[in-house]
């Protein structure tokens, strides 16, 4: 500041660090408000908290407990630490952990659903910090486990990309990997075939609708560990296909973020 200022008469100088130090307190306060990216409303976060307005903090709480660290199954009892569901400990999928932000309901699903379907990718700040919080949880389901190497989204069959634009998973997973400081690898699952959307298929029809539909890249997964990331998990079956292509293709074992649970 001495070489532009250096030869103002001290009046002048002392008004100019005064319009200074204004900007500066104008861009602070700038960055303090904000507006809530879930319901709009004006929101004055906390920092490094989520920008959301109390309200929809609240409403958007994570479920802390009453599921199954597996697969994310939704016990009755939100209460209870989180346990193995029974299906779990008969056949347990073909990954290790699964975490995930919340349940698939209201204002969760609705954001989701803006997000996907209405490219509203100014809300991809609000879902890739749900995300990288879920991940944040996947150690304390399993601390023995190592961490992940790379993460992995859920890939779109082409048809389907270029109808949407864009891959919501993909979009996460990009978000979650910068936040956690981990490799991204985009290419490393990709669909062999065009599938009817799981949404439309009744249960029965969803379990075997992907069967063999994915494949994995082993030059980019053989002996690591994958974070693989979807949005939402319903049944599981898209998780379980990704999952066991990424298994035979050497990876050395499997951990799964969503932002929601259905169920
Ligand atoms: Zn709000
Ligand atoms: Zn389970």
């Amino acid at each position: 500041m001495s070489g532009e200022e250096g030869g103002d008469p001290p009046g002048r100088a002392a008004s100019g660090l005064f319009r200074r130090l204004r900007a500066v307190a104008a861009a602070a306060l700038g960055l303090l408000e904000c507006r809530c990216q879930c319901c709009g409303a004006a929101a004055s976060p906390a920092p490094g908290a989520l920008p959301l307005c109390a309200r929809c903090l609240n409403a958007l709480a994570p479920r802390s407990g009453g599921f199954c660290p597996v697969c994310g199954a939704l016990h009755a009892d939100e209460s209870q630490a989180p346990h193995r569901c029974a299906a779990c400990r008969a056949d347990p999928p073909p990954w290790d952990r699964l975490a995930f932000w919340g349940r698939y309901a209201a204002p969760l699903t609705g954001l989701i659903h803006a997000y996907k379907y209405a490219s509203a990718l100014h809300r991809s700040g609000l879902l890739e910090a749900l995300a990288h919080g879920a991940y944040l949880r996947l150690e304390g389901l399993a601390p023995e486990l190592p961490r992940p190497d790379l993460v992995v989204p859920v890939p779109l069959h082409p048809r389907r990309l270029r109808a949407r634009g864009f891959n919501q998973s993909l979009e996460l997973a990009r978000g979650l990997a910068r936040l956690a400081g981990l490799p991204l690898a985009a290419q490393a699952l990709s669909r062999t075939r065009h599938t009817v959307p799981q949404a439309r298929l009744e249960r029965a029809q969803r379990l075997t609708n992907l069967r063999g539909a994915f494949r994995a890249d082993s030059a980019l997964t053989a002996g690591r560990r994958v974070l693989l990331v979807d949005d939402v998990s319903a049944t599981g079956a898209t998780l379980r296909e990704c999952a066991t292509a990424l298994r035979r293709a050497g990876a050395s074992g499997v951990d799964v973020v969503v932002l929601a649970r259905a169920g």
